[in-house]
C-alpha cells in the first residue's frame, strides 16, 4: 500500500545522483509505526518531520523545527511522501539535485496517535494528535492542517500540554546533533558565486598555511586545480594521479585537507583526516569535531582514490 504515492518522491530524483534511497529496496513497514525527523541544510535550513502512515512516510517541513513551549505553533507546509528506507538516511544530496545540501537524522523513535490506530484517518481529516517516542522529541503533539492552498498544504506543528511541555526548552539549539552519527555541523549547497569566485592558486593555500604534521600529506584544491605536497614541502602530485583527479573534481570553491597517501593494490589513494580551510574560511579556530562534519560533507560524493580515515571517539571539546 501507498507505493502509488511515492510516484512525486521519484520523479523529483535521480537516483544516479543522489544518495537517497530508491523506494522498495527492502523496508518493511514496522510493527509500531516509526518517525523521524530530518535536520536539511538546504537552500533554507529545516527539519522534515516524517511519520510512517499507510506503508510511507508522510512528510511536513518545518523552518523553524519542533519546540517544547505548547504556545509556539510551528509552521509545517506538507511535502511528498518518502519510502520507508528514507528513515535510514543520512547524507548529502549533491549540488543541483532537488534538496541539495546535507541531512541529518536529527531525531528517530515510534509514534502512535491518540487514541492509536487512527493515522490515516486523522491525516485525512487535517488532525493528527500523536504522541512521540524519539531521543528528542517524547509526549503528546499536535499537527493541525490550516490551509488548503493551491500549492502545498500548510499545517501547524506544536506541543500538547503535558508533563513533557516546557516552555524554556529550546530542544533545536539544546541537541543539535544527529542521533545516528553524532554530526553536528551541516553544510548547505554549494553557491554558483563561491563556485566561480576567483581564487588564489592552490599552491598559495599550502604555502599561507605551513607543513603538515608529521607523516602526512597536505592537499590544496582551488577551483578545481590542485597541489599535493609532503611534510618537506615536496611536490608529490605524480606519485598520485588518481588522488589529483579525485581531489580537482571536488564540488568546492577552495579546500585545504591533511592526509596520508596509502597504497591499495597497485593504486595510491589518500585518506583524508582534517580540513582546515574551507571555501575562503580558515577553519583551525574550530574545535576538530567541526572540522570533521565539513570534512564528511565535503568528501561524501568523492571519487574512490579519496577516503575518509576513521572518526576519532567522539570529543566535543578537542580542537
Ligand atoms: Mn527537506
Amino acid at each position: 500500500m501507498g507505493r502509488e504515492r511515492l510516484s512525486e518522491y521519484e520523479a523529483r530524483r535521480d537516483f544516479s545522483r543522489t544518495p537517497e534511497p530508491r523506494p522498495g529496496t527492502g523496508a518493511r513497514p514496522s510493527v509500531k509505526p516509526r518517525f523521524v525527523v530530518h535536520k536539511h541544510d538546504a537552500r533554507r535550513l529545516h527539519y522534515d518531520l516524517r511519520l510512517e502512515i499507510d506503508g510511507v512516510l508522510a512528510s511536513w517541513a518545518i523552518p523553524k523545527g519542533p519546540s517544547y513551549d505548547p504556545a509556539t505553533k510551528r509552521l509545517a507546509i506538507e511535502t511528498e511522501d518518502h519510502p520507508l528506507e528514507y528513515a535510514e538516511f543520512e547524507g548529502r544530496i549533491p549540488e543541483d539535485a532537488y534538496g541539495a545540501g546535507d541531512s541529518l537524522l536529527w531525531d528517530h523513535g515510534t509514534f502512535d496517535t491518540v487514541p492509536p490506530g487512527h493515522a490515516a484517518e486523522q491525516r485525512r481529516r487535517g488532525r493528527l494528535d500523536i504522541e512521540l517516542h524519539g531521543e528528542k522529541l517524547r509526549g503528546r503533539w499536535h499537527l493541525v492542517r490550516t490551509r488548503l492552498p493551491r500549492g502545498r498544504p500548510q499545517w501547524l506543528f506544536f506541543k500538547a500540554h503535558d508533563a513533557f511541555a516546557d516552555p524554556r526548552r529550546d530542544i533545536v539549539a539544546e541537541r543539535p546533533e544527529s542521533v545516528v552519527s553524532g554530526r553536528v555541523v551541516t553544510r548547505g549547497p554549494e553557491r554558483r558565486q563561491v563556485l566561480e569566485a576567483p581564487r588564489p592558486p592552490p599552491e598559495w593555500l599550502l604555502e599561507r598555511l605551513g607543513l603538515p604534521p608529521p607523516r602526512q600529506v597536505r592537499a590544496a584544491v582551488s577551483n578545481g586545480r590542485v597541489a599535493l605536497r609532503n611534510r618537506r614541502g615536496t611536490d608529490v602530485s605524480k606519485r598520485a594521479p588518481g588522488v589529483v583527479s579525485a581531489l580537482g573534481a571536488l564540488v568546492v570553491g577552495d579546500a585545504v585537507l591533511d592526509g596520508e597517501l596509502a597504497r591499495r593494490g597497485s593504486d595510491v589513494c589518500f585518506v583524508a583526516r582534517d580540513l582546515l580551510w574551507l571555501d575562503g574560511e580558515d577553519l583551525r579556530g574550530r574545535p576538530a569535531f567541526e572540522r570533521r562534519d565539513l570534512l564528511e560533507s565535503l568528501l561524501s560524493s568523492a571519487g574512490t582514490a579519496v577516503t575518509l580515515a576513521p572518526r576519532l571517539p567522539r570529543a566535543r571539546s578537542g580542537r
